[in-house]
């Protein structure tokens, strides 16, 4: 056997670099809406208006009301590791943010051509940043930020010809905003669909955070999703060796007689974040481990909230896998939370469910 031949060792290109990271950030057009409506979120948006058209593939425009970006940290926003969200390890170790890797727009701006618009909060101008040539140029908007992105797998062919028909990424990009949805009752999001607007979720008011939860869960998963379903509410009541600050499991579980063929309504968040978790979907299935049988899926949306420090997001690019410090604890805390109210007497029934 005669070995390969040797080739020097090179440092890669900033431009393909960012290719690669795209590719474990970006397989389709609702990774960059997930990531968009992301950064909407963390600069402070009340309302957020996705734009798409060609199911996303020829433009997703997202529109935000937050803070904004200062004039001369446009450009450092499409650099690569480039982050207003943490500045060292200890920050990563209680990130907060949805962001926090600074590699999203830097990514997405390698595999399209994207346009920031900003106007940040208390300055009268705004301007747009073009991602292909640098250009700044003013612009007239409110406060707030629009990212655009336009032929999204224009300069790798061979990605774009895994995407799916228009209207299956279509679907992929209304379900990553009705995640975030889901998670924040107190932002309004609308989406447009080649200039028609196909779903729109208003800010609900309340203050009350599990009253104003109940109306956005009624808002996107239907009324029967409210009537069928308990509300969970549960505090640990002793601190962990972990933490001081208790563990919370709050949101509704749904009745045995709500459950489906599919497991398309199991929505799990961790401090805010939609994740997608063995402990926590193992938690909630063995909640129903009594009064579920056969292979029907129960329906729920439950919301976690910890101490960062417990929970470890920086386990994927896309953070939709999480690592717990004590699994077993948040395990049973998940148990317990929907056990309680399943177990409670008239929980079987869907009359039972109205609280
Ligand atoms: P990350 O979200 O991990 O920080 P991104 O590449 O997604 O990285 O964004 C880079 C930076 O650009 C953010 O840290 C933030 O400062 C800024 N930014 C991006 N989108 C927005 C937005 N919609 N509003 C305000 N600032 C934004
Ligand atoms: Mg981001």
């Amino acid at each position: 056997l005669s070995s390969p031949p040797r080739r020097p060792i090179r440092e890669l290109p900033d431009e393909l670099i960012s290719q690669i990271a795209a590719g474990e950030v970006v397989e389709r057009p609702a990774s960059v809406v997930r990531e968009l409506v992301d950064n909407a979120l963390d600069a402070g948006a009340t309302q957020v208006t996705l734009r798409l058209l060609a199911g996303g593939v020829r433009l997703i425009s997202v529109e935000d009301d937050g803070q904004g970006i200062l004039r001369d940290e446009l450009p450092i926003a499409f650099k690569r590791h480039a982050t207003s969200k943490i500045g060292n390890l200890r920050d990563l170790e209680s990130v907060a943010t949805m962001g926090f890797r600074g590699e999203a727009l830097a990514a997405i701006n390698s595999i399209a051509d994207c346009a920031i618009l900003s106007r940040a909060s208390g300055i009268n101008d705004a301007y747009l940043l073009d991602g292909r040539t640098g250009e700044l140029k003013p612009v007239a908007r409110s406060q707030g930020t629009t990212v655009e992105v336009k032929e999204l797998f224009f300069s790798t062919p061979a990605r774009r010809k895994f995407l799916k028909t228009d209207a299956t990424e279509l679907a992929h990009c209304i379900e990553a905003v009705r995640r975030h949805a889901l998670a924040r009752p107190d932002v309004g999001f609308a989406i447009w669909h080649e200039g028609k607007l196909i779903e729109q979720w208003r800010r609900c008011e309340q203050t009350d955070p599990l009253a104003a939860l109940d109306q956005r869960l009624s808002d996107v998963l239907g009324p029967e999703f409210l009537a069928q379903s308990i509300r969970v509410d549960w505090h640990s009541r002793q601190t962990s060796e972990f933490s001081s600050v208790p563990l919370r499991v709050w949101g509704r579980v749904g009745v045995p007689d709500a459950a489906r063929s599919r497991a398309d309504q199991q929505f799990c968040y961790v401090n805010g974040r939609f994740v997608r978790d063995k402990v926590l979907t193992h938690a909630a299935r063995s909640a129903y481990e009594d009064v579920l049988h056969g292979h029907r899926q129960p329906v729920y949306a439950l919301y976690l909230s910890m101490d960062p420090a417990r929970v470890d997001v920086n386990v994927h690019p896309t953070k939709i896998e999480v690592r717990f410090r004590d699994s077993r604890e948040v395990h049973q805390a998940v148990r317990h939370a929907a056990e309680d109210v399943l177990a409670a007497p008239r929980a079987g029934t869907a009359a039972g469910a109205a609280d």
